[in-house]
């Protein structure tokens, strides 16, 4: 989805990680070591979204849960581009740039496009950026109630995921065995391809506007 609005992938071939070294700028020791550093960083990830627009699939999904308020979304991605586009039912299962947590007292602080982020809490401590980072583990509430949803649907579409991320790609084997209809969005094939009755080669843009007939797409 993020890739299509012209959002850098982390990983990958021009990915942020080729620019960027993660273990100076997202690991829990990073931030120990130099939290400015870190935060500085990801407040560079939050002014580059800012030129970045969701797309003709973010807002086919706002309308299909306009019109089904049980869809949930349960993304990977940490850029708000579907809250921004106006889908309001997302899980986020490796947290969001527009948000810091203070470790000290656990308080939240939701962020505003150009508003600076504050880097210290009313407490006096650093902010951290509430995303799962490498050597984190994903938010063990939130990866449940994703699962719970997956457990419990009728339809599961994937958009777009490598299915390489461990333990969200768990997520598809779920619905398999339940055997949930599922389909995948996915230019390309990948080893998880083989659990989707539907497979679509396409870029999500495309395919969801016509996934769901009936549904007047036009915002
Ligand atoms: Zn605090």
């Amino acid at each position: 989805m993020s890739a299509e609005s012209g959002v850098p992938t982390y990983r990958g071939n021009d990915g942020i990680w080729e620019e960027y070294d993660w273990e100076e700028v997202a690991c829990e020791e990073a931030f120990q070591n130099d939290p400015e550093k870190v935060l500085n960083f990801h407040e560079l990830r939050r002014s580059e979204l800012l030129n970045r627009q969701p797309h003709a699939g973010h807002r086919a999904l706002v309308q299909l849960e306009a019109r089904h308020p049980d869809v949930t979304i349960i993304t990977q991605n940490i850029d708000g581009l579907h809250q921004r586009a106006g889908s309001t039912n997302v899980i986020e299962l490796h947290g969001s740039l527009w948000r810091l947590q203070c470790p000290n007292d656990q308080k939240i602080y939701q962020l505003m496009p150009n508003v600076p982020a504050p880097l210290r809490c009313t407490c006096g401590h650093w902010l951290r950026p509430a995303i799962t980072w490498f050597g984190d583990n994903l938010d063990l509430a939130t990866f449940t109630k994703a699962s719970k949803i997956i457990s419990d649907c009728t339809l599961f579409v994937a958009v777009g995921t490598s299915g390489v991320i461990w333990p969200a790609a768990g997520l598809p084997q779920i619905a398999a065995r339940k055997g949930v209809q599922m389909v995948e969005i996915n230019p390309e094939e990948n080893d998880l391809s083989p659990l989707y009755g539907n497979q679509i080669r396409d870029l999500a843009a495309n395919v969801l506007p016509k996934l769901f007939p009936g549904i007047n797409y036009q915002l």
